[in-house]
């Protein structure tokens, strides 16, 4: 399969020259027939990495909760969109909507939709909410416009296509895929734009990542909840505020490998600017939120309480697994800190749980 998507890029850049990364990203990932995500399930023990939903039922649960807290401060519209962009194999949605269930009016109220490109994971995803009809959509479009919204997405936003410029001696220039011989190689070529001033002292040699497509996406969510009126949640690896410094990588089985081998068969993907998401937002006059630790987060809407409360209920073997995950979400040398939480809400009403 991946043999055909390689043949694809190549013809490409025999034809056209060589691709920058988010051309090269977005197809890897995306590509309708022969994409990354397309065609597979890549999570848990057997695929090449594991999520946080997929960790502990209590990210999750905890997110319901705060999804439920939202809608309450919202004034518990009766109807109201929860949409969930990259939903995996919709284990956070499931875990969420049965912590919410006792919330009164919150089930009659929310539509489920889903954001997701993906034929493989809609069925996966189609499996674990099916009691709740959820709505599929390939882009932000075709979202119902004229309901109050909540919007949640976990390692969605590091999916999406991001470019590299590197410092030269002539200034930045843009990194780009070509081919030596029958291989993938990186090079450069001219880049003419500019870059944010906390960038623009970088010395020579140093990368910079940015994403068009993960700005055009967050303000679009912003343009939406401003005129929809409701909140956003984003959780991803990556840094607070936008910086020098290269982070794209592949994982093939659980290894972190060059973006050009297993083309196809590996995930990409690179820390989200948290910094540029909280300015796109702003920039659409929503009210920012964080970014915060995932840990200081999960903490904050109780992680430790809801982590004692199920080892009431559970054997020693359980009791042990439910410390560990604990730990793997919260601690700063696993995900706790790696990992950011940004919020955006339509005003400053709205003060999200958690931030
Ligand atoms: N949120 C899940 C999965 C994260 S992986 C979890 O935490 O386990 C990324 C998800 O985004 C996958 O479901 C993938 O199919 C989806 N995805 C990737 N690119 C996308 C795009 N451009 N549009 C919609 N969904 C996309």
């Amino acid at each position: 399969m991946s043999e055909k998507l390689r043949a694809l890029l190549k013809n490409q850049i025999c034809d056209n020259g060589p691709m920058d990364i988010g051309l090269f990203m977005a197809q890897v990932l995306g590509h309708p027939e022969h994409g990354y995500y397309m065609r597979q399930d890549p999570f848990g023990a057997a695929g090449d990495f594991t999520t946080a939903p997929e960790i502990s039922q209590m990210f999750g649960e905890l997110i319901g909760a705060w999804i439920a807290d939202v809608w309450i401060q919202m004034g518990a519209p009766n109807s109201f969109v929860l949409l969930e962009c990259g939903p995996g194999r919709g284990t956070l949605m499931a875990d969420a909507l049965r912590a919410a269930k006792k919330v009164d009016g919150f089930h009659e109220a929310l539509e489920v939709h889903f954001l997701e490109t993906s034929p493989t994971l809609k069925r996966v995803q189609a499996e674990a909410v099916q009691t709740h009809n959820p709505v599929w959509h390939d882009s932000l479009e075709t979202l119902p416009a004229d309901k109050p919204l909540i919007v949640i997405g976990n390692e969605f936003l590091d999916a999406l296509p991001m470019r590299q410029l590197q410092k030269t001696k002539e200034g930045w220039a843009e990194r780009v895929i070509g081919l030596d011989g029958d291989d993938f190689c990186f090079g450069l070529k001219p880049y003419g734009g500019g870059v944010p001033e906390d960038v623009s002292g970088a010395r020579e040699g140093h990368i910079f990542e940015f994403s068009p497509a993960q700005l055009s996406f967050v303000e679009d969510v912003a343009q939406r909840l401003k005129t929809q009126s409701g909140a956003a949640l984003f959780i991803d690896y990556g840094e607070t505020k936008t910086q020098a410094g290269e982070s794209l990588q592949a994982i093939y089985k659980h290894d972190i490998v060059s973006v050009l081998e297993h083309v196809g068969d590996a995930d990409i993907s690179a820390n989200v600017d948290f910094g540029a998401m909280g300015d796109a937002a702003r920039g659409q006059g929503a009210t920012v939120h964080g970014p915060v630790e995932q840990g200081e987060f999960l903490k904050q809407l109780g992680i430790e309480a809801r982590a004692a409360g199920i080892m009431k209920n559970a054997n020693e073997t359980q009791q042990q697994e439910i410390e560990k995950s604990l730990r793997r979400l919260t601690e700063s040398d696993q995900m706790g800190s790696l990992f950011k939480v940004i919020g955006f809400s339509d005003g400053a009403a709205l003060t999200p749980a958690g931030f």
